[in-house]
């Protein structure tokens, strides 16, 4: 599977800690993910991620665009729902892609967990 992972500045330590958790299972996918998210997750867990843009350059909407191109599979998307974000609407336009396309989107770790362990079972 094509995984997208994007985590606001608040969550990148739990995005780094989850990746770790699963490097096993996440290593059998492509992981692509926004600009930072993507290059901690790449250094600090030691695993490939495809970098986008960050974030509030426009990386969403990139990772949106494959989204609708049927590019990505999944999404972990770990949002901080208690700062505002400047690039609110493009977080908006991303969950609405995912909408539309019917592609798994999680927003917080427990939704996370559930979707890597459906994947640890079926790898
Ligand atoms: P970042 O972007 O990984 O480049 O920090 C995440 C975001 O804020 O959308």
């Amino acid at each position: 599977m094509r995984i997208a992972l994007i985590a606001h500045d608040k969550k990148k330590d739990d995005m780094i800690d989850f990746v770790k958790r699963y490097k096993e299972v996440f290593k059998e996918h492509e992981l692509v993910g926004t600009g930072t998210t993507g290059r901690l997750v790449s250094e600090i867990v030691g695993i490939k991620v495809k970098q986008f843009l960050s974030g509030p350059l426009g990386g969403d909407q990139q990772i949106g665009g494959r989204i609708s191109e049927g590019k990505v599979d999944l999404v972990i998307f770990l949002r901080d729902p208690l700062t505002s974000q400047p690039h609110e609407p493009d977080i908006s336009a991303l969950l609405r892609v995912c909408d539309v396309h019917c592609v798994p989107v999680a927003t917080n770790l427990g939704s996370a967990e559930v979707f890597l362990a459906a994947l640890k079972k079926r790898d």
